[in-house]
């Protein structure tokens, strides 16, 4: 069976711009370099992965559908660029849900990794927090921390998607 290697992308603050709890559709922003980056992966046979905690829905700060409305808007501002990601996974718990989805726990990988027949071993996590390298790091996936705290374990840093891009082209195997 062919498995599939995947970029995992947090959302919040690395796809996008962090706006803390953003509530509507118009604050879509895509972050510098990402589109480019995308189609960089694209070619390189990855699929395209969106994990993200988005506990404001469990904190009553929105509903899941705004958010439904942002991803929707997202995958139209990246039509422009002729790349598309292949599917996005939402936890909407507050920490105190104590779910298995949000990160660093990693439901939301393990049904990503059922959809898309993902071999992790070949994949990599992006993200800005802690959390994210943690989760990624726990299925086994290579992690770069993108413009965070930089007392955390990820197997690398970056601050911009081409630097990004380039980590991953040059150690892709
Ligand atoms: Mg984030
Ligand atoms: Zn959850």
């Amino acid at each position: 069976m062919e498995m599939n290697k995947t970029i995992f992308i947090d959302r919040d603050g690395v796809a996008i711009e962090d706006k803390g709890y953003l509530d509507n559709v118009e604050g879509v922003e895509l972050m510098p370099g990402f589109a480019d980056a995308l189609k960089t992966f694209r070619e390189r046979g990855f699929k395209l992965v969106i994990i993200t905690n988005q506990s404001g829905i469990g904190r009553g700060k929105f509903n899941a559908e705004v958010v439904e409305q942002q991803h929707a808007r997202i995958t139209e501002l990246l039509k422009e660029f002729r790349v598309t990601i292949d599917l996005f996974k939402v936890c909407p718990h507050a920490p105190e849900d104590e779910c298995d989805c949000r990160k660093p726990n990693t439901l939301l990988f393990e049904e990503a990794g059922q959809e898309l027949l993902i071999d992790f071993e070949k994949s990599w996590m992006i993200g800005d927090k802690p959390s994210d390298i943690q989760a990624g790091k726990q299925m086994g996936c290579r992690s770069i921390l993108f413009n965070g705290e930089t007392h955390c374990d990820a197997d690398f840093f970056t601050e911009n998607w081409p630097d990004t891009a380039q980590v991953i082209s040059i150690l892709d195997r």
